[in-house]
């Protein structure tokens, strides 16, 4: 699953400081990769993809993806089912338990979910990368950039 485009555009639906400044960051972290270039747009219904908040504890896990267990956040995703092309992305950070983590933990886990929101998978709990399930370790890393330059079809 990817964007059929790598140019994207992504609205900012929270009011939160702490995790406007965390979208924020993971979006300037994604387009350093240099695989897709996401930039911020003020008009909801352009946008491809949206970064909001929500309280994590009430929603279901078969319609999300992500920090199903831990309540951090979560993506879900729209996508054609014929081309495997995505086509709307919401990804969710819990204001709760987020706020009082400090900023380098929130931005991990908005790259963790704007991962998804790109398209990317869960990576294996043994791979040093921002994907894998349940708690982050680390931010995007060599490997999730050789990752998603590979997704959408960037030369090394
Ligand atoms: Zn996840």
């Amino acid at each position: 699953y990817r964007w059929p485009t790598r140019r994207l555009k992504i609205y900012m639906e929270t009011q939160d400081k702490p995790l406007q400044a965390a979208f924020r960051r993971a979006v300037k972290a994604w387009n350093r990769t240099g695989a897709v270039h996401i930039s911020w747009c003020r008009d909801k219904d352009r946008a491809d993809i949206i970064a909001q908040d929500g309280s994590l504890s009430n929603t279901a896990p078969s319609t999300n993806v992500g920090y199903v267990s831990s309540q951090l956040g979560s993506t879900s995703t729209e996508y054609n089912p014929d081309t495997h092309a995505l086509i709307q992305a919401q990804s969710t950070l819990d204001a709760g338990s987020l706020d009082y983590a400090n900023l380098n933990f929130r931005t991990e886990v908005a790259e963790h979910e704007l991962g998804h929101a790109l398209g990317l998978a869960h990576a294996p709990e043994y791979m040093h990368s921002v994907m894998i399930p349940r708690n982050v370790k680390t931010g995007i890393t060599k490997e999730d950039r050789t990752t998603v330059r590979l997704l959408y079809g960037v030369h090394q």
